[in-house]
């Protein structure tokens, strides 16, 4: 009977014992210390990040949209303006975008890697109607996109490039991490990213002075200092001591899951021998968010998942540009890549707490796929 309990997508209720009660503790001391907002916790995450990622600053905000939308701000993004990004991601920085009154500059993908590369970001910018102010770079289900080249071609037109680490904190390229290779970078700690808190929580990496001290001020209303309004774009976009001791006792472990989830992965892809195409390899530079196949029999693949108790999902269905919302875009190249994926994509559970039951399972079924 256990062998066939059903397998789900995640499973945020698996924290291991030992670590609850670490986080239980440091919840209750918060709650006790009656310091809720921007306190200790929060200045030590704060540095922290900063020492993990390799950047000069990091700034904790609210969640990973508030992050996109404070750095694109950060770096002069004002309403009218082309962001560039791609349409595969989830849709975040759209909205983030679209919160600023600027237009998303949609970019294809790379067939191979699923990510925006230095030829499709070039064919994109050679067709826009106007120069963008921004460029996203958004590090997809775990892998890094090619940042250096990417970079040299954002530089070459003068525009500042953004990072979205949410689903590859951690990773890493010749040795510098993720959040430290463009000019500023966001993540968010939704619970199911790799590091992920207990509610909403994101966070901004830069090594640029002005871009820091810009997102610093508007987190907070805009102040200069207390009361004192003195910068524009200012919001609330906080985050609260319970998130960063949480974050806190978290972060010295992401390293250690990000191993067990690439260790599932290279199980998975082994385990396939080719029936279906793993979109990334367990490389040193993928921290294993999802685990993402593609098959043009993505139906019949899920359905034979599903009638062996294993949960799959798509990320994601709908490009930004196929979304129903009616709101304005740029179509500056063909996009047949990133809408072709789509109808192709599906991802498989892929969490840390999986048990190696569950993973054989799965391996099994991979082995057996029709
Ligand atoms: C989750 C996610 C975000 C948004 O983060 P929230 O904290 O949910 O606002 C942004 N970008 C990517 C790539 C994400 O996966």
């Amino acid at each position: 009977m256990n062998s066939l309990s059903p397998i789900p997508f995640n499973d945020l209720s698996r924290t291991p014992e030992e670590l609850l009660v670490r986080i239980q503790s440091a919840a209750s001391k918060v709650i006790s210390s009656g310091w809720f907002v921007m306190g200790p916790e929060h200045n030590a995450l704060e540095s922290e990040l900063a020492e993990y990622v390799g950047a000069a600053h990091a700034i904790n905000v609210a969640n990973g949209t508030d992050a996109l939308q404070l750095a694109l701000a950060a770096v002069g993004v004002k309403a009218g303006d082309l962001v560039v990004t791609v349409a595969n991601a989830g849709g975040y920085t759209s909205i983030a975008t679209r919160l600023l009154g600027a237009i998303p500059a949609y970019c294809d993908v790379d067939k191979a890697t699923h990510l925006m590369s230095a030829a499709t970001l070039r064919a994109c910018l050679e067709n826009v109607s106007t120069t963008p102010k921004a460029i996203v770079a958004t590090h997809l289900y775990g892998a890094l996109a090619p940042i250096s080249e990417i970079s040299a071609v954002a530089e070459e037109y003068g525009i500042p490039l953004v990072e979205d680490c949410a689903q590859s904190l951690g990773a890493s390229i010749s040795g510098r991490r993720g959040g430290s290779l463009a000019d500023i970078a966001t993540t968010s700690f939704y619970p199911t990213k790799n590091l992920g808190a207990v509610g909403d929580a994101g966070a901004v990496f830069t090594n640029n002075e002005e871009y820091g001290l810009n997102v610093k001020t508007m987190r907070q209303y805009g102040w200069s200092g207390k009361y004192n309004m003195e910068f524009t774009g200012g919001q609330n976009s906080r985050l609260d001591e319970l998130q960063a001791a949480v974050l806190r006792i978290k972060l010295p472990l992401l390293d250690g899951w990000n191993q067990r989830r690439r260790d599932i992965h290279s199980r998975y892809e082994s385990a396939s021998n080719g029936r279906v195409e793993f979109v990334n390899s367990s490389n040193e530079s993928f921290v294993g968010h999802l685990a993402v196949v593609t098959s043009p029999r993505r139906e019949e693949l899920q359905d034979f998942f599903a009638s062996k108790g294993i949960k799959t999902e798509i990320h994601y269905p709908i490009p930004d540009h196929v979304q129903k919302l009616p709101a304005p875009f740029e179509r500056a190249q063909d996009l047949s890549v990133t809408e072709r994926l789509a109808t192709e994509i599906f991802s498989l559970p892929l969490f840390p707490e999986l048990t190696d039951t569950e993973v054989d399972r799965i391996c099994q079924v991979l082995s057996e796929l029709p």
